[in-house]
């Protein structure tokens, strides 16, 4: 094995921090880490010297292309890019780039979704550097992170409300560190640990699947006689051609800066995982989004593709997004763990009850920032946490935030009445916090574990909203201590924080989340929201309530949120529609004929079987013959009915109408539709069987 030297290796295509105090001048430099530290403004003489140094570097690394690297709401990323080549005049050739260059770009943006925004507003979007992510080389690239914005102003990409959130709750935060007493606190930023999970299989098995091809996962595919029942594929030992890919990754990511940690395989066959160590909210994503493209990439190196659909296949677990969440200050604190004080501790409890009220308050926000046709298929399927959310917080915790509650002691710590400002809390281990894998929002020791996110999706869109309703909890808190004044504070704190916790008990959850009694107790007893599909879920976007906070919070405009809803509702309509029209491609064109193929081999088989004795029964040929012209009639009255749906689809103009009628009709037939061709594929030679089987695909990898 080639021998790596990774501390060379990392950031070695990112023009970050260190590359640009080498090589910016000292004063440029300082005002560039003001402009990314403190969000002032740049100026254009600024953006000339640092687009000038950041050629330089690229064309040194092998660059030819500048491009602004954005995120629309695609849920991909886009580029466009351009060479960095201008005429010199004499036939020749010089590499240029400005600082407007640099600062905005116009990328033809007609094509990308808006969801009548640009409509509404301006024809033309532009792209906005971001400074606070750094800019990096990709394929002879230099790609420059960047926000895109329609001319008058509303966010057309992911990142710019990701921007307004952070600085939402870095403003609220402030407020209330201030009453704490911390006025060395500049900024409070939030940070992110995304755990990816992911499939590999075989390439050349890929090719033939019509369905993985355009949808990204199996549309049929009956179970294999092994699949994870097992258990012996979860942190197993990883297989060769698996374990050359995984060292491929690490380097292409560590070269982009990405901090590549952790990996192991996953509960299903053919399933890994990856997590960085965590970073900024921003970065994580950006981050996030670039390390999907790379494991993609890679993989076809190796002669695999990576699957990251939520649901490659039915009957072994889906593939989840694990956002580690927690928020701290500049000064190295963070606010979600217990401090080494009371008064410390009294902080802490503040921030966690903003938490917890902002789940219970916006639990549909957070169901709806995961939703998406893809991920519907595992949220409450018996392997990812349930639509329903509730927050774990573990034994420890419970106790005593119950004691706070009820004025009562705490056996864990004094036997005396838990005062806030007075009582030390223990240190959480993750031992005691992190043992429920059932929850969708869990405290795991000092930050919060939000696990329902899809595979496929950017964390962005679950961060914006965690960070807005993080950012109300603490806007409403500030405003009700500040108006208490200081005198009075710890007063007004001790019982702010006993309301919240007697307020949104109804959150708190540590039992069994996949249970059916679980179900019952939060949809009935306690009034949770249980929003099982994205049909149900994303239209709550438009809820006043939730406009409202987001609105105020300066997240999103309303045209904003009304046109995201309805671009997420296409999103889902589209993709389903693909999927059926998928189902019907290979049924028609692959299936029914196979299946025919077979039966007419068999039907011959007899026949000639017959000719030499009367006496010859024929058992297993009439019997097959029988069960699968059955399973061949309902497969045809299926993908008629199927027909029928999509059908009826295409005249639809409401969003809302079409997105009910895919829930309601599109799916179901979908779902009736496969349930006869897997049926059929137990029946029917493995010779004649169209694609490649469930066993083959999961097992593929050697
Ligand atoms: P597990 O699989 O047990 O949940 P991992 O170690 O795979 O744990 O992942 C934990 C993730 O949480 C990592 O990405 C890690 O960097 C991240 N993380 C750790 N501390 C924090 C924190 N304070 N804020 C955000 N993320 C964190
Ligand atoms: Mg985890």
């Amino acid at each position: 094995m080639e021998k790596v030297n990774v501390p060379q290796l990392f950031g070695s295509l990112v023009f970050n921090d260190r590359v640009m105090r080498a090589r910016l001048s000292a004063d440029v430099y300082a005002s560039l880490r003001k402009t990314i530290d403190e969000n002032v403004r740049l100026d254009e003489k600024l953006a000339e010297a640092v687009a000038k140094e950041m050629k330089e570097w690229a064309l040194e690394n092998g660059a030819t292309h500048f491009t602004h690297w954005f995120q629309p709401l695609t849920g991909v990323t886009a580029e466009k890019h351009d060479s960095f080549i201008e005429p010199a005049g004499d036939g020749s050739v010089i590499m240029e780039f400005s600082g407007k260059e640099l600062i905005k770009g116009e990328p033809d943006a007609s094509s990308f979704p808006s969801g009548g925004l640009r409509a509404t507003f301006e024809a033309r979007g532009y792209t906005a550097w971001d400074p606070t992510s750094y800019a990096f080389i990709k394929d002879h690239t230099l790609c420059i992170p960047t926000a895109f914005c329609s001319y008058s102003g509303e966010a057309l990409d992911k990142k710019t409300p990701l921007l307004r959130s952070m600085q939402a709750i870095n403003r609220e935060a402030l407020r209330v560190l201030k009453l704490f007493g911390n006025d060395d606190v500049k900024q409070v930023a939030t940070s992110v640990g995304p755990e990816q999970e992911y499939f590999l299989i075989d390439e050349k098995l890929y090719n033939q699947r019509t369905d993985l091809v355009y949808t990204g996962r199996t549309l049929f595919g009956c179970k294999p006689p092994k699949g994870q029942e097992m258990d012996d594929h979860y942190f197993g030992v990883i297989k060769p051609r698996v374990s050359e890919y995984m060292e491929d990754l690490n380097k292409e990511l560590w070269k982009l800066g990405i901090l590549a940690k952790t990996e192991h395989n996953e509960v299903a066959p053919a399933q890994h995982e990856l997590a960085p160590i965590y970073s900024s909210t921003n970065i994580a994503t950006d981050n996030n989004q670039l390390t999907m493209e790379i494991m993609q990439k890679v993989a076809k190196r190796h002669g695999m593709v990576c699957l990251l659909h939520e649901k490659p296949f039915a009957g072994v677990n889906g593939s989840g997004k694990h956002n580690n969440w927690s928020i701290a200050t500049d000064t190295g604190v963070n606010l979600l763990s217990p401090g080494e004080t009371p008064y410390e501790n009294a902080q802490f409890l503040l921030f966690l009850c903003a938490v917890i009220q902002a789940v219970d308050d916006y639990q549909d926000l957070l169901r709806l920032s995961v939703a998406t046709a893809g991920n519907d298929h595992r949220l409450g399927a018996n392997e990812a946490p349930p639509a329903i959310i509730s927050v774990f917080l573990g034994e420890e915790l419970t106790g005593i935030l119950n004691a706070i509650r009820d004025d009562k002691p705490y056996a864990g710590i004094e036997k005396v009445t838990m005062k806030l400002g007075v009582h030390a809390l223990p240190r959480f281990s993750r031992d005691t916090t992190d043992r429920n894998r059932t929850s969708p929002f869990a405290f795991t020791g000092n930050k919060f574990e939000f696990r329902s996110l899809g595979s496929s999706n950017s964390i962005a869109c679950a961060n914006i909203m965690l960070n807005a309703a993080v950012a109300e909890s603490l806007r409403q808190y500030a405003d009700e201590l500040e108006a208490a004044g200081k005198d009075r504070f710890q007063e007004a704190l001790h019982n702010l924080i006993k309301r919240v916790i007697t307020d949104h008990q109804r959150i708190l959850f540590d039992g069994n989340g996949y249970g059916e009694e679980w179900i019952k107790e939060a949809t009935e007893v306690r009034g949770l929201s249980n929003l099982k599909t994205t049909a149900d879920a994303m239209p709550k976007l438009l809820d006043p309530k939730n406009m409202d906070m987001l609105i105020r919070n300066k997240v999103f405009n309303q045209a904003e949120i009304q046109s995201r809803c309805e671009i997420m509702l296409e999103n889902y309509v589209k993709t389903v529609n693909i999927e059926g029209l998928t189902m019907v491609d290979m049924v028609r064109k692959d299936y029914l004929p196979a299946i025919e193929e077979y039966l007419y081999t068999l039907a011959r088989a007899v026949d000639s079987m017959k000719a030499v004795s009367e006496k010859v029964k024929c058992r297993y040929e009439i019997s097959t013959i029988e069960k699968l012209t059955d399973l061949t009639d309902n497969i045809l009255t299926s993908v008629e009915a199927l027909e029928q749906a999509l059908e009826e689809l295409k005249g639809m103009e409401d969003i809302f109408e079409s997105s009910a009628a895919v829930r309601d009709k599109l799916i179901p037939s979908m779902e009736k539709l496969r349930g006869y061709v897997d049926a059929a594929e137990m029946l029917t030679s493995a010779k004649y069987w169209p694609y490649p089987s469930y066993g083959k695909l999961l097992f593929s990898v050697k």
